[in-house]
């Protein structure tokens, strides 16, 4: 395979790519690069995990002027999770030169601090369609200046009805911009975006080299108001590190995470309605695996880049087809089985015998009876997360929260987890054991000289 130098690359990005340890480019950015970098449009069929990120961020920051400042960069993402994350590789590839400055416009946060920052300046903007066009409207965001559009993971926010939005936003920039449309499928509507915005895109798919996922379904008939009551025996009995229970309505969501919890299962509730503090709070406490089970609408958890789960539970059957394989598909793999199990009372018999009529292949069914007589034993995590009501915009950094743990003959370093950081508040994860000595130092001691409130999520 080639490496990044035949791609002409800045010195000083290449020095950068070593240090991330990129030794040579993934096929989607082998393609992509040479197009992004000579200015061309491109269409790019690619998946999360496919280093699409690098694909654009690279040219991106490659082709920026730094002492002009404006926005030259603008990347809409269909989910604020995704935002952060690109933004976050964003910045890590733009240590490769000085000063570029990068900033995320999402929704779900206060819209005053973005205005302080626009304030500033940036070259580079990541944001979801919404609160992009909030600022255009109100006249505190201008893309006159831009220079590259990059939509990622356009077919999601098709899904999520941003169409209007994004033809809106790209209406406000000069017609010489340079357009990279990032999708995991290639429905009509995203063939037609392309063809209304897009001037001669090169067209990108690379082959998927990636196993199908191998995925062991099992299906349970449960009579009306037995889900609980299963969804706690199938934990019990698999004890999984992770799992995603898919519910309907939110209040189901609500009500099953409060049982398990009463049970003393590390369970959460995600749906629509939370706000976007808690909607932080829980994904990270998830994601360090302090809680190990997520109760989550289909609505909710689509924006999540949760993948690789030892096992998903359709706390009901999903009404369709594409979403069910939609949703078991987040556990599996490449290489490693995952395991799936769908609970249906008699009433919701159709939706399965649809699928299995899909699917061309018998469903397996487990003994429902067997299953019931599982007694509870939850899952312990082996870790718990601190909260901390102190932030990036508190200047407090993962090295601060660090030090203050494991200074003066603290925590070993070792006990303590990822450490995560929000505007105004930081979350860490530390070894269930550890966890009260770690709420106490800090609760004492300083962090960046200044005490911050403390609480045991
Ligand atoms: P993405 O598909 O953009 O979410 O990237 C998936 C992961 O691959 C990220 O963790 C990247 O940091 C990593 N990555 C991207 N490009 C490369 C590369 N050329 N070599 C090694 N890792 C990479």
């Amino acid at each position: 395979m080639s490496s990044f130098s035949v791609l002409g690359l800045s010195r000083a990005m290449q020095t950068n790519l070593d240090r991330l340890g990129y030794q040579q480019p993934t096929p989607i950015q082998a393609e992509a690069l040479p197009a992004v970098l000579g200015g061309k449009d491109v269409i790019a069929m690619a998946r999360t995990g496919s280093g699409k990120t690098a694909a654009f961020g690279i040219g991106l920051i490659e082709r920026l002027r730094p002492r002009h400042f404006a926005v030259q960069g603008l990347v809409l993402c269909p989910t604020r999770e995704l935002a952060d994350q690109v933004a976050k590789a964003l910045r890590a590839l733009a240590r490769a030169r000085h000063n570029i400055k990068v900033l995320t416009l999402c929704g779900g946060v206060a819209i005053g601090p973005q205005i302080g920052s626009l304030s500033h300046g940036a070259h580079i903007v990541v944001g979801t369609p919404g609160r992009v066009q909030d600022h255009l409207r109100k006249g505190t965001l201008s893309l006159a200046q831009l220079s590259m559009l990059v939509l990622d993971e356009a077919d999601r926010m098709l899904d999520m009805g941003f169409s209007d939005s994004i033809e809106d936003i790209l209406g406000q920039t000069p017609p010489t911009r340079q357009t990279l449309l990032f999708s995991a499928t290639w429905p009509a509507d995203i063939r037609r975006l392309s063809e209304g915005y897009q001037r001669a895109p090169v067209d990108i798919r690379v082959a998927d080299t990636e196993p199908e996922p191998d995925i062991e379904e099992l299906f349970y008939e449960i009579q009306p108001g037995q889900q609980t009551d299963a969804l706690a025996a199938v934990l019990s009995q698999r004890q999984p590190a992770a799992c995603i229970a898919f519910c309907t309505t939110k209040q189901q969501c609500d009500d099953i995470a409060e049982t398990l919890s009463g049970r003393g299962f590390r369970a959460l509730a995600l749906h629509g309605d939370l706000e976007q503090r808690d909607r932080d709070a829980v994904l990270v406490r998830f994601a360090n695996g302090s809680a190990t089970v997520l109760v989550a609408t289909d609505v909710a958890a689509r924006g999540l880049d949760i993948q690789g789960l030892p096992l998903v539970v359709n706390v009901e059957p999903a009404r369709d087809a594409e979403v069910h394989t939609h949703r078991i598909g987040r556990t599996g793999r490449a290489g490693e089985a995952g395991h799936a199990i769908t609970f249906c009372t008699p009433k919701q018999g159709h939706r399965v015998t649809r699928l299995e009529q899909e699917r061309r292949s018998e469903l397996a069914w487990g003994e429902t009876a067997e299953l019931l007589a599982i007694p509870d034993q939850p899952v312990a995590p082996a870790v718990r997360t601190l909260v901390i009501a102190g932030g990036r915009k508190n200047k407090v950094r993962p090295g601060d929260i660090l030090g203050a743990l494991t200074g003066d003959a603290g925590l070993p370093a070792s006990a303590v987890g990822k450490i995560d950081l929000f505007e105004f508040q930081s979350f860490v994860a530390i070894e269930a054991q550890s966890a009260r000595k770690a709420l106490r130092r800090l609760e004492k001691g300083r962090i960046k000289g200044r005490q911050f409130r403390v609480r045991m999520a």
